[in-house]
Order: structure tokens, then C-alpha cells, then sequence
């Protein structure tokens, strides 16, 4: 490796990193990231923080679970790489399959087809919805239904049902037949509805009229992630998934949980949907299928939408696929990470560590006027909007956020911005300790601003 002065040199010199300006990434570089251990990282000054991203939602296990760098390793000897495309297949492809199907059994879930990450993940979904529907004899339903807010990857797909415009605009046109319904976002939505039951229950009215507009014989499936991730952590109501459920069902619409997050222990059960006790027809996963040590996403598909495909003729053919669906070493890690997501039992631990982080930011939010909502509460992640007036609801302006991340990460934390909200979600293997440290560092960070 080259030595620090080149690495800083050149840092964002060529490299364009992703979700940034490159010019002002060229003159504020990105902090570079020299080592990993445990739920830590070091930066290439020495600076070591707990990293309560977790990488970007993804690093469940932590960065150092020898069993999946272990598994990863021997596969790369054994073979690095084998296609799916050419009538062949390979054993660590079958054995993932089998693991993450059991994984999901109880949510439904029958048949695995693997992707290199959650855009991908999201994309096979809306493909296989549409397809579902021409296999049996609606090739009318066409259109998607998503939520505003909710952040599906940017791929076309994806970025098409994604309800976040800044995800969007520079890319129109996208594409046609997708429709957004309000988040269920307590602190700022449409109806200036603070009760979450109400809210739920407004939305799925709203859902009901964009239905009948648009004529339920057109839509193809409604896709939503259980716990609002990137787009500020916003939780539903317990009702409003049940729900959506249930206005998908009474109109033949297909549900698709984008689980990319949620999935895999994150809000203390091993589904979102299971959280909130939905079986959906569809999911997309990827980040905790292998702790992000290699880049593999999977869409999971049930046994009524499964059935369809199987018992189709020729038209049942997928023409769908990627050159590192199930690669070889990818799938090795999804395995080793299956199993040892089950033997460290994470979901267990991502419920009390979710709440103590949880109640320690809703702690903090008395000392500090700028934190104008908290939400989580339920596993994992967890989500701080900042604002200037609290009264007013006033958007944190973007240079005193990230004066309030960097102070954060030099009192011990690595938080992520998603413009004026704090968003975290670290590694599902944290401890008390480790949280009390994230917390301190915020209130560090806080005080700094
Ligand atoms: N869906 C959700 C819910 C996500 O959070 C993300 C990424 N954060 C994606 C899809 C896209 O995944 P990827 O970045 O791996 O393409």
C-alpha cells in the first residue's frame, strides 16, 4: 500500500465517492478509513470511534467475525468464481439458498435468487412483480405504489419508487406508472397528524383513492420499507403495514418489503415485516446477509408467487440475472454469516441495545433544543432530526451539521448525516458499554454546537 502522504494526496483526487459533490469532496476529503475491529474504526491519523453507522447499516456482525473471513478465504481458493447463466451452478450456491430460505421460512418465504447488493435486490422485485402478473393473464398491471420517503437503491427501478426527490430529479425522466403515498411520518406529514394510529389510518385511505384512480387492474405491486431507513428512520404505526397488507391483498396488488435494512436481526427480529406481522409476497435483502464483507443482495420470493412461475410454460423463464448472482464467494459468506447470525442470536441483543440507545438520545433531547424529534425504538436504529427552532420545525442548516458530525466522531462516535437528521444503526453486536460511549460522544457533539 502506498504511503499515507500519497493516500492523503490524492484522496477524491480521482476517486468519486458516492452521494457527493466532487468538487467539494476534493476540498473537504472524505476521512479515510485505515482499519476495523469489533464495532471500531481507525482512521489513517490513529483516530479510533465506535462506528455507529455500522459501515451503512450493513456490518451486523461487527468487522471482526473470523468464521465469514475464514469462509471467504477458502472459497477463493477453492473457486473464485462460478457462472450461473451457463446451466451450472456451484455448492456454497445451493447451500446459501437453502440457509437464507430457512432463514426466511417463517416469513413465507420458498425460493432465493441472488443479486450483488440491495438496488439490485429492489430491481428483481419489480421485475418479478411484473412478470407475475403476465403469467397469469393481467399483463395490465404494470404501475408501482410507493411511499414517500422511502429509499429503494438508485437503480432505475429503484430510484423510480424511491420518495425522496433528491434521489430523483437530476435523473428524469424515470419511470412511468410510479405513484408515492405520504410516509407515515408523525413529525412532519401533510395532515399535520401527530397521532401514529390516525396517520396510519389516513394513509390507507389515501391508498384506497389513488387505487380506485388509477384502477387497481393496473398496478403491479406496492412496495414499502418496514422501518423507514435512509429516509430519516421513521417508524409505523404497529397498524399501518397490517394494513397496507390488506389493501394489497383486496386488490390483487403484489407487497414488497424492501428489507435491505430491516432484514436480519436489525429491529430485533430477524424481518421487518415479521416485526410487524406481515408476510409479504416479495422481499429484497442484502447488507446483514453477509455483514457487508462481500457485496450480495437476494430477492426472496414466497411460495404463491414461487407457484406461478414454476407452473408457468416457456413464459415462466426469468431474463433476469447478473454475472455475480450467487458468486461463489459471496454466497461462502452468506453462509458463514447465516449461521453465525443465528449462534450470536443478534436480534436478541439489537432489541435492549436499541432501546438504551434510544432512550439516551430522548434523554439527550431535553438538554438540547436542537433535536426536534427522535424516533426508533425498535431495534437497532435509530434517528435524531435537528432543527434550528423548535417550534417552527426549522431544517438544521448543512454547515452546522456536519460541525455537529465531525465534533461527534472526535468525541468517539462515526454518526451518518442524512441532511438535517443524525441516522444510526451500528453493529448488532454492540454492547451497553459501547452505546453509553456513542451516546456520550453525542452529547459531546452536541455541545460543541
Ligand atoms: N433499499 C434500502 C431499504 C436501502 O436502505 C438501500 C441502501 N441503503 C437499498 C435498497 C440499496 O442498496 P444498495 O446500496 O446495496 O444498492
Amino acid at each position: 500500500m502506498k504511503d499515507d502522504n500519497f493516500l492523503k494526496e490524492n484522496n477524491a483526487r480521482q476517486l468519486w465517492s458516492p452521494m457527493g459533490h466532487p468538487r467539494e469532496q476534493m476540498e473537504q476529503p472524505p476521512k479515510i478509513i485505515t482499519r476495523a475491529e469489533g464495532v471500531y474504526i481507525t482512521d489513517i491519523d490513529g483516530h479510533s470511534v465506535v462506528d455507529a453507522v455500522g459501515g451503512l447499516w450493513c456490518v451486523n456482525l461487527g468487522y471482526s467475525n473470523d468464521a465469514i473471513k475464514e469462509a471467504i478465504s477458502r472459497q477463493l481458493y477453492d473457486m473464485p468464481y462460478c457462472s450461473g447463466f451457463a446451466g451450472s451452478t456451484h455448492p456454497m450456491a445451493i447451500e446459501a439458498a437453502h440457509a437464507v430460505q430457512e432463514f426466511f421460512a417463517e416469513d413465507g418465504i420458498e425460493r432465493v435468487f441472488f443479486t450483488s447488493g440491495g438496488g439490485d435486490s429492489v430491481d428483481t422485485c419489480l421485475r418479478l412483480a411484473r412478470q407475475y402478473h403476465k403469467l397469469r393473464g393481467e399483463p395490465g398491471r404494470t404501475k408501482f405504489l410507493s411511499l414517500k420517503k422511502g429509499y429503494h437503491g438508485t437503480h432505475w427501478g429503484g430510484a423510480s419508487v424511491n420518495g425522496n426527490n433528491r434521489f430523483r430529479i437530476n435523473y428524469e425522466p424515470l419511470l412511468p406508472g410510479c405513484y408515492h403515498l405520504p410516509a407515515p411520518y408523525t413529525y412532519r406529514n401533510p395532515f399535520d397528524e401527530t397521532d401514529p394510529a390516525l396517520l396510519a389510518q389516513k394513509i390507507a385511505a389515501m391508498m384506497e383513492d389513488e387505487i380506485a384512480f388509477q384502477d387497481p387492474s393496473t398496478i403491479a405491486a406496492f412496495i414499502m420499507e418496514p422501518i423507514l431507513g435512509a429516509g430519516g428512520v421513521i417508524v409505523p404505526h404497529e397498524t399501518f403495514m397490517p394494513l397496507m397488507r390488506d389493501i394489497c391483498d383486496r386488490h390483487g396488488i403484489l407487497m414488497i418489503a424492501d428489507e435491505v435494512i430491516t432484514g436480519f436481526g436489525r429491529t430485533g427480529h430477524w424481518s421487518g415485516s415479521r416485526h410487524w406481522g406481515v408476510k409479504p409476497d416479495l422481499m429484497s435483502a442484502a447488507k446483514g446477509i453477509t455483514s457487508a464483507y462481500v457485496p450480495v443482495g437476494a430477492a426472496l420470493i414466497s411460495g404463491k408467487v414461487a407457484e406461478v412461475f414454476e407452473g408457468a410454460g416457456a413464459a415462466g423463464t426469468i431474463w433476469h440475472g447478473y454475472t455475480y448472482s450467487a458468486h461463489p464467494v459471496g454466497a461462502a459468506a452468506v453462509v458463514a454469516c447465516m449461521s453465525e447470525t443465528l449462534r450470536l442470536n443478534t436480534a436478541a441483543n439489537a432489541g435492549p441495545r436499541g432501546t438504551q440507545l434510544f432512550e439516551g438520545v430522548k434523554r439527550l433531547a431535553g438538554k438540547y433544543d436542537v433535536i426536534g424529534d427522535v424516533r426508533g425504538g425498535h431495534g437497532l436504529m435509530t434517528g435524531i432530526e435537528i432543527v434550528s427552532d423548535r417550534t417552527k420545525k426549522t431544517p438544521m442548516d448543512a454547515a452546522t451539521m456536519k460541525r455537529l458530525h465531525q465534533a461527534t466522531y472526535e468525541a468517539g462516535a462515526m454518526v451518518r448525516l442524512g441532511m438535517h437528521n443524525i441516522l444510526m444503526s451500528p453493529p448488532l453486536t454492540i454492547t451497553e458499554q459501547e452505546v453509553d460511549t456513542v451516546l456520550s460522544a453525542l452529547d459531546a457533539g452536541f455541545a460543541a454546537i
